[in-house]
């Protein structure tokens, strides 16, 4: 989804433990990941069990392989729990790597937040199809939120592939557009109200008009296999 600039101040990373997510007193809610106490940003309606993030646990910067794989796991319990897709079928953990930018091929002038990598096979008679050496690879870098929604944007190419979907374009970008949003949706917080404004407000033809249409169409079904059935 490489396209956007997102830039935020450094910090240093916090001492999180685990925590859930519990309201404390209108508009103020616990750090699903450390405890602190959020500040809710101003919007309003949030997804039954979101897991907010403070600023601190949303802005971590995923630089290392301890990150990366907890990172793996929130947001393929989140696709599993939210799509019905158990993505560790085709993409394990130690699938997902990191990358400076200099080796994600830089397309137009987009430094590439993301890449999902597969090779397609393919049997004529049998009909069989399948892919195989999946790697994805996500921006180094990134804080933890905005990379969780490339992964989560990343995911969706690994899981169209892997079922032979064979969407155009626009859709295929659009709806994986949408997992990376709703991904963002299930982890509310300033930084996420601002990842997801970008998203709604974004001029692509492909990532931006593409993915409201996706969600659009998502908005209309009960769940992400309807959506997709009605493709
Ligand atoms: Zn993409
Ligand atoms: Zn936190």
């Amino acid at each position: 989804m490489g396209l956007l600039s997102w830039i935020f101040g450094r910090r240093d990373p916090p001492n999180c433990v685990a925590g859930s997510a519990q309201p404390t007193a209108r508009g103020m809610m616990h750090c699903g990941k450390c405890g602190e106490i959020v500040i809710t940003p101003p919007s309003n309606e949030y997804p039954p069990g979101s897991r907010w993030l403070c600023h601190q646990c949303a802005t971590r910067r995923v630089n290392s392989a301890a990150l990366l794989a907890e990172l793996y796991e929130e947001v393929s319990h989140f696709i599993q729990d939210r799509m019905g897709v158990d993505i560790s079928l085709w993409l394990p953990p130690e699938a997902v790597l990191v990358k400076s930018a200099n080796t994600l091929v830089p397309r137009e002038q987009r430094i590439l937040l993301g890449k999902a990598k597969y090779t397609e096979n393919h049997i004529p008679i049998l009909g069989r199809r399948w892919i195989s050496n999946v790697e994805v690879y996500i921006l180094r870098e990134l804080d933890y939120l905005q990379a969780g929604s490339v992964l989560a944007h990343e995911m969706f190419h690994v899981y169209s592939a892997a079922n032979g979907l064979n969407l155009d374009h626009v859709t295929e970008e659009g709806t994986a557009n949408l997992w990376g949003y709703l991904f963002l949706r299930h982890h509310p917080g300033i930084e996420s109200d601002r990842h997801r404004e970008e998203l709604l407000k974004s001029m692509d033809p492909v990532y931006g008009a593409g993915f409201r249409k996706a969600r659009d169409n998502y908005k209309k079904c009960t769940g992400f296999q309807e959506y997709l059935s009605l493709l």
